[in-house]
């Protein structure tokens, strides 16, 4: 199917390419009538002034030959007339008589002009001389004849008029004229002749025998040849036309109008051309708009750009969505914006001044906005400068990523992990309820033992008061103690938000140990500990870190139940290493099989009876939770080493 625009266009340029051919064929048609009437103009005057040389040659040719026939009658009349004067005056008038001779009745010569220097009747040319026969021809016809053309001696081809001499007694001889055929035409024919026309005479093969031309021209256009006689014996009279000035202007002009017509031809053909590029360039670019169009209708990020000053300079259909106001209410709007929740709006205020100036970080930022119906919505917000086609900055380009409901899914997520944790700290504690009571009853019964003692002797009032206060302050002490073990457990099982603080590993895992000192002893297990002096504070929530601790121990000690009871050692220490906080678990035990370790850390794995098979998933979770590592290699000597490295507070 053509397309309007496509007709169009092709019209448009077809029409004047139509327009500039019929020009020229016009204009070629113009230019043939032109010449073809300028050739029949040329071809008649040719042979206008071709007839007209002839006649001019032939009366000149015959005023010549009437003088030698008036001398001839003279000689005849009037043998000792004076002829000789008459004939020097002929050849000196008339340039194109080359000689007269006088010859007798037997052909030799009486009297010559100019004179002949031996006496001979004919002249000895390159060719023998028909005068001989004209002369026999003359004295038995008794009339002038012309003779063939022959060659000259000096003066290129010429031929003779041979005028009978009669006397009273009959043929007294004859008097010649010879004439050259140069000579003729060049004294005879005018100038102006032959300025247009090559004049020459041609003998009947076409042989030229004599001409008169301005120019040596070697490529003559025309020519009209007429019979020149007298004095005929097939000789013509041929004049050509010179190539005339007029010819080359011509041609220029033509050149001219072609190249022009061809340099129009072309420009149109490059205007066409252009034109096609520029449709085609202007489709492209509707195919590419309504694409970038659809992708931005269908984008589910919204988009938003401001100018350098804050104001907003275009919003995309999803960030209307989003907060609920439409493109035209956010366009021009500058600070306040409409969705900054009015609690916030310090907050808002602080972040547009950051972007602004340019310190909005990289990685995004999240931040809690309004929608037009006043609910809220935490967006994840990426700002990046605006930059256009020149490698201006213009302003500063957002995207907007709606994650509230992924904030409450992680919400979720979080506080389920924390509720698990702390039922595995219950759990735990559980576990250990039954030895951490044997401990709780030492300080317990060393209590009731010290007060019985006081009691008994305040009853026997056989003791002075001063006596009473070592064994109650032994007695408080003991109380204490207990007291701090309860704190402890309290203080590990409680349900609380989890609180990251500087802590020191060192004092966690003295916790840890002192909690779970009694239940190590119940299973033959000694517990050696080996802390670096002096390390640096982590940042974490002691509480989870114990928990790790107290879990990875337990599984230690658990692992060593078929250990040798001497045997039975679990070494915890503590060293700092690449900017990280690393405590090291190792125990005496059977060791990781390998086909158990990838499954290791999987949520419900456990080779216990017992066991729930949560332990380690919840370490490990807790660690990285904290930015650390949790990990295990089988120890040097058997039995494994469990590790987690916390990164230092900076
Ligand atoms: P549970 O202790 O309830 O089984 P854990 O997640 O703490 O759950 O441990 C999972 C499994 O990892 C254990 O069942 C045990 O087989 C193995 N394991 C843990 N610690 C050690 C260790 N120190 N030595 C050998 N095996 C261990």
């Amino acid at each position: 199917m053509i397309r309007l625009p496509a007709l169009l266009s092709r019209r448009g340029t077809a029409m004047p390419i139509v327009a500039m051919v019929l020009v020229v064929v016009l204009l070629g048609v113009f230019l043939w009538l032109l010449d073809r009437s300028e050739r029949e103009e040329e071809e008649h005057a040719l042979i206008r002034d071709a007839l007209w040389v002839e006649q001019s040659l032939r009366f000149q040719l015959a005023s010549d030959v009437d003088r030698l026939e008036q001398l001839a009658d003279t000689l005849g009349r009037a043998p000792d007339a004076d002829v000789v004067t008459a004939m020097r005056q002929l050849v000196t008038t008339n340039p194109a008589v080359e000689r007269v001779l006088w010859l007798d009745a037997e052909g030799r010569i009486t009297a010559s002009v100019p004179p002949v220097p031996d006496g001979r009747a004919v002249e000895e040319g390159p060719e023998p001389s028909p005068r001989g026969d004209a002369l026999r021809l003359a004295s038995s016809l008794g009339k002038r004849i012309y003779t063939a053309p022959y060659p000259l001696p000096q003066a290129g081809i010429g031929f003779d008029v041979v005028v009978p001499v009669f006397q009273d007694r009959g043929y007294a001889g004859a008097l010649v004229g010879v004439f050259a055929i140069d000579d003729i035409l060049t004294h005879h024919v005018p100038w102006w002749i032959a300025e247009r026309y090559q004049i020459a005479v041609a003998d009947s093969n076409g042989a030229v025998l004599g001409a008169k031309s301005r120019i040596d021209e070697p490529t003559p256009r025309r020519s009209h040849a007429i019979p020149f006689d007298p004095p005929g014996r097939g000789m013509t009279l041929v004049a050509t036309v010179h190539r005339t000035e007029s010819n080359f202007g011509r041609t220029v002009l033509v050149a001219a109008i072609f190249g022009l017509t061809g340099s129009a031809l072309w420009s149109l053909w490059m205007v066409r051309r252009h034109m096609r590029r520029r449709l085609r360039a202007e489709q492209q670019l509707r195919t590419e708009h309504a694409f970038r169009k659809a992708m931005e209708d269908s984008l589910t990020v919204g988009m938003r750009a401001r100018d350098l000053e804050g104001r907003i300079i275009y919003v995309n259909p999803a960030f209307c969505r989003m907060v609920g106001w439409s493109e035209a209410e956010l366009l021009g709007r500058g600070p306040p914006m409409p969705y900054w929740p009015p609690e916030d709006l310090e907050r808002c205020a602080q972040v547009f001044s950051t972007v602004l100036a340019g310190e909005a970080p990289p990685d995004g930022f999240e931040l809690r906005l309004m929608r037009r119906d006043g609910g809220r919505f935490d967006a994840l917000i990426y700002e990046a400068p605006l930059i256009d086609a020149n490698g201006r900055h213009t302003g500063w380009m957002g995207s907007f990523v709606d994650i509230t409901e992924r904030k409450r899914a992680e919400d979720l997520a979080r506080q389920q992990q924390e509720r698990l944790q702390h039922t595995a700290r219950v759990i735990t504690m559980g576990e250990m309820a039954s030895t951490l009571a044997h401990e709780l009853n030492q300080p317990l019964s060393a209590i009731a033992s010290y007060s019985a003692g006081c009691l008994n002797k305040l009853r026997a009032d056989t003791v002075a008061p001063a006596e009473l206060i070592p064994p109650l302050d032994k007695l408080s002490k003991q109380a204490m103690r207990a007291g701090r073990i309860i704190r402890r457990i309290h203080e590990f099982v409680r349900k609380r938000d989890p609180k990251v603080a500087p802590c020191e590993v060192a004092e966690v895992v003295e916790d840890s140990v002192s909690l779970i000192r009694a239940d190590a002893r119940k299973h033959g297990v000694r517990i050696e500990v080996d802390l670096a002096p002096g390390a640096p504070p982590v940042l974490a929530d002691r509480i989870l870190v114990q928990q790790v601790l107290l879990n990875l121990m337990r599984n230690g000690m658990e692992a060593m139940a078929q250990t040798p009871r001497d045997a039975r050692l679990l070494r915890v220490t503590t060293r700092v290493q690449n900017g990280a906080v690393l405590t090291r678990i190792r125990d005496r035990g059977c060791g990781v099989a390998p086909e158990v370790a990838e499954t290791l850390f999987s949520p419900f794995f456990t080779t216990k009876k017992e066991g729930m098979g949560m332990g380690l998933n919840i370490c490990r979770s807790i660690i990285e939770s904290h930015h650390g590592r949790l990990w295990f290699e089988p120890a040097q000597g058997g039995g494994t080493a469990f590790l987690f490295s916390l990164p230092v507070a900076s």
